[in-house]
């Protein structure tokens, strides 16, 4: 059975893998067997380090994905250091918050270029050498907003729910090509992206209260759906935004 998780020998890229969720999926395809290149703008030392003391291969490549300038030279960095690509995860991303009435232009630009099209182009780049090879895993990291339209966070609610569109598209487009894209939707996980909620008692309370596991999830809680949709034991699964919420979207 564990062989149908087995990530021995892959390769895996995660970009935002320095903390948080990145880092919690990273951690657990490096349990499975793979290797990692973490992408980010600040080094994934910690990642790295606790990659490579469970065995495996582990480097940092440093990316400014705010700007779409960034995903060629990622890739191709990433190839000549390992040679292929046989996971992608796309984790990086950023939230800004204030009311619809005030959004700001700026706001607007920087969540969707970061969260939306980057993304996009790096699932291009990789997907373009995963249709190549006849096989890959792409997971891009959604949010219960992919879902629900969410309050003060528009440019995160329209770039989440593109994710879920995007996800879908490509699922469709390259399943036939041997290359799965899926994407896992998160609850309320406690890291940097949710710290201003979690430091707001009322928002706090109200949250815990609505999820039925009673508590906030932690970016390890990601990463055994990272390990599945990264695994053949996910391999008839395409287009698919799964979601680990605790229980959230149930309510
Ligand atoms: P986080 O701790 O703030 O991590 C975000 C990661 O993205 C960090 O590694 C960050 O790097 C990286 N990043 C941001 N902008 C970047 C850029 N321009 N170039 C490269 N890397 C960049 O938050 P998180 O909660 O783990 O978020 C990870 C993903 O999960 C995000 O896509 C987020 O939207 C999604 N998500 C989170 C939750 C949640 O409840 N926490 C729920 C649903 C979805 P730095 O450390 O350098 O900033």
């Amino acid at each position: 059975m564990a062989g149908m998780f087995d990530l021995t020998g892959k390769v895996a890229l995660v970009t935002g893998a320095n903390t948080g969720i990145g880092q919690g999926i990273a951690l657990a395809l490096a349990e499975a067997g793979a290797d990692i290149a973490a992408a980010g703008r600040s080094p994934a030392t910690e990642t790295v380090d606790k990659a490579r003391a469970l065995g495996r291969t582990a480097e940092n490549f440093a990316a400014d994905l705010s700007s779409v300038s960034a995903v060629q030279p990622l890739v191709d960095a990433v190839l000549v250091e390992f040679g292929r690509i046989d996971i992608l995860v796309n984790n990086a991303g950023i939230i800004r918050r204030a009311d619809a009435v005030d959004f700001t232009e700026a706001d607007w630009d920087a969540v969707m270029d970061t969260n939306l099209k980057s993304l996009f182009f790096l699932c291009q780049a990789v997907g373009r050498h995963m249709i190549a090879r006849g096989s890959g895993k792409i997971i891009n990291i959604a949010s219960m907003l992919t879902f629900q339209g969410g309050i003060r966070v528009p440019s995160y609610t329209a770039s989440k729910s593109g994710v879920g569109g995007l996800t879908k598209l490509l699922a469709n487009e390259w399943a036939a090509k041997g290359v799965q894209v899926n994407a896992i939707a998160p609850g309320y996980i406690a890291t940097n992206n949710t710290a201003a909620l979690q430091a707001d008692e009322t928002r706090n309370r109200q949250i815990v209260e609505r999820i039925p596991a009673g508590r906030w999830g932690d970016p390890a809680d990601i990463g055994g759906a990272a390990v599945f949709l990264a695994s053949s034991a996910s391999d008839y699964v395409q287009g698919h935004i799964l979601a680990v919420d605790g229980g959230w979207l149930a309510r």
